[in-house]
């Protein structure tokens, strides 16, 4: 229905609708009888703060009738017809203040509801923008998401998320996105006659399948420009487009005409909370979802074990060596080795491992999206307690995570585990720049904390403990403890590099560990129907 493009500032959007008549005016120069029936462009636009109203009869004519949409109001009169009413330009010059009012002729329900949606939006716009009071004043007023997030790294982030070549990359991962369509359809009792919001709609594919479930109607929520190809992709698929409404904007921000009884969304980042879309998935949760609503997925399941990998810890070493060198065209680098040293070891390495190289039983932490507050992503804390199953050298923590559709008929997870059929998010592992000497048997602690920063990201600290083993190890204290403070936005993308780890390395060969064990246990204790388990693992082919 939105037959042109926003502009790249978000300061116009465009409807088409069937007709406009003004009902009677204030003031007769503005009457325009003939303007019924003819097909009308309604624009809303910003301007000095101010959101306005303007409707045409095409983009280039200039007869029109504006209102300003902060004092506006919009009704429906029927499904196809509704009025908006609003202050008559100039007429506070007089004693008495007049109203205008425009009666709109929409072709569908469809563009009635997607008007209906944009006039609330923009109304909302206005005040978020910063408002003019009578005196001068400027209120603003900000939105979570503002709030918290650098403006240069959500216009980066949204940027990204416009392109389709990114939603591609997505929707090419079948394990990621067949898992999803095989939850919903599955499901379907979750979806039929409900009312569902997709958060973060992308392409809209998620609201596809959603309508394709039975779904009454979808709202598709999405920030980025993206929301412009999921309105094509939509509209494309008309039988299943007709109960769905694309909304363009931050879940932070937008108003939605009614609640829903379940939302779909795909928030995870690498280590499933990188790019904090949990906190606006929470938060999607709190301003739409009825009471005991659903959430697809529901539970986040973060999955942990230290790991020895020989070679990683070299490659990674050995990019500091360059600034080893003395005569750099006759410059001396080393000032700078310790730094660049640092610098690589606090870099998450982001690539698919043989889960032969864990070298104990994962250890895993739960994030509820049905309950959780949003304030509790900001910091996460998770104590750390293993019993290494080989004695070996541990170059750190191998971090991996599941979540669960927690659905009426079928409960299914979704794994990115090493050893289960990759997806687009891989593993992720921390280095330590100083490795643990373990035996079998010895137990290693610490934690890991996450903190959140406005880039939309964290910050990761990671201490591991090897406690004294053998004769004396109950008076003993910690043997040796490794640290590091790592940048999930930083990753390092490892994909390119071979991955051949099997017997080549300089270590011993390890006891498999069967990183599923754990979660298809744990998901034994939730209540319910049949349990779909992670596809199994090749855990002696080579990734
Ligand atoms: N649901 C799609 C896209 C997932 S990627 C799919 O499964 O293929 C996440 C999407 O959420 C991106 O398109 C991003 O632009 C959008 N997004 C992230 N944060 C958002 C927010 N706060 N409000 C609205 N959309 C958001």
């Amino acid at each position: 229905m939105e037959i042109q493009k926003q502009s790249k500032q978000q300061q116009q959007e465009e409807f088409a609708l069937a007709s406009v008549t003004e009902l009677a005016s204030s003031s007769t120069s503005s009457s325009r009888s003939d303007s019924q029936s003819a097909p009308v462009i309604a624009r809303f636009s910003a301007g000095n703060g101010v959101a306005v109203l303007r409707f045409n009869r095409d983009s280039e004519s200039t007869d029109s009738i504006s209102v300003d949409v902060k004092t506006a109001q919009l009704s429906k009169l029927g499904p196809l017809q509704s009025v908006c009413i609003a202050e008559a330009s100039g007429a506070d010059t007089g004693k008495e203040k007049y109203s205008t009012g425009v009666t709109v002729q929409f072709r569908n329900e469809e563009e009635s509801r997607a008007f209906h949606c944009a006039f609330e939006q923009w109304k909302k716009k206005d005040i978020v923008q910063g408002t003019l009071l009578p005196n001068g004043a400027v209120t603003s007023f900000k939105s979570k998401f503002e709030d918290k997030i650098e403006p240069s790294s959500a216009k980066m982030y949204f940027h990204y998320y416009g392109q389709l070549l990114h939603q591609q990359n997505m929707m090419q991962d079948y394990v990621r996105t067949g898992t999803y369509y095989a939850a919903v359809m599955e499901n379907r009792v979750d979806f039929i006659d409900r009312v569902v919001v997709d958060v973060g709609a992308g392409s809209g594919i998620l609201s596809l399948f959603a309508a394709q479930a039975g779904a009454k109607h979808v709202y598709a929520v999405e920030a980025s420009e993206m929301a412009e190809y999921a309105r094509k992709l939509i509209a494309g698929n008309p039988s299943l487009g007709e109960r769905i409404t694309v909304i363009k904007g931050k879940v932070e921000e937008v108003e939605l005409p009614e609640k829903a009884d379940i939302l779909i969304s795909e928030p995870m980042g690498t280590l499933l909370v990188n790019e904090r879309m949990l906190e606006s998935y929470v938060i999607a949760r709190d301003r739409f979802l009825v009471p005991n609503g659903k959430m697809f997925p529901a539970v986040g399941r973060i999955h942990m074990a230290p790991f020895s990998d020989e070679y990683l810890f070299v490659e990674i070493a050995n990019k500091a060596l360059f600034w080893q060198q003395h005569k750099y065209f006759g410059v001396d680098l080393t000032p700078l080795y310790g730094s660049a040293f640092g610098g690589y070891f606090s870099q998450p390495v982001v690539d698919a491992f043989d889960p032969r190289l864990l070298v104990a039983p994962t250890i895993s932490h739960d994030l509820d999206f049905t309950e959780i507050k949003e304030e509790d992503l900001y910091e996460i804390e998770i104590p750390l307690k293993f019993v290494a199953s080989v004695g070996t050298r541990v170059h750190g923590l191998a971090c991996w995570f599941d979540v669960l559709f927690n659905g009426s008929t079928v409960q299914r997870w979704l794994t990115t585990a090493p050893g289960a059929p990759t997806t687009h998010w891989y593993q992720l592992r921390c280095v330590l720049s100083q490795p643990l000497y373990v035996m079998a048997g010895q137990e290693i602690t610490g934690q890991l904390r996450m903190v959140a920063h406005n880039a939309q990201s964290y910050t990761i600290y990671l201490t591991l403990s090897a406690k004294m083993w053998g004769p004396g190890a109950e008076q003993g204290g910690i043997l040796q403890t490794s640290s590091c403070k790592l940048d999930l936005k930083e990753p390092y993308y490892r994909m390119s590099q071979p991955q051949a780890y099997a017997m080549a390395q300089d270590q011993q060969p390890h006891q498999p560990i069967h990183t599923q064990d754990i979660h298809i246990h744990a998901a034994d204790d939730l209540e319910g129907p049949e349990l779909i388990q992670p596809p199994p693992q090749n855990l002696d082919g080579q990734l």
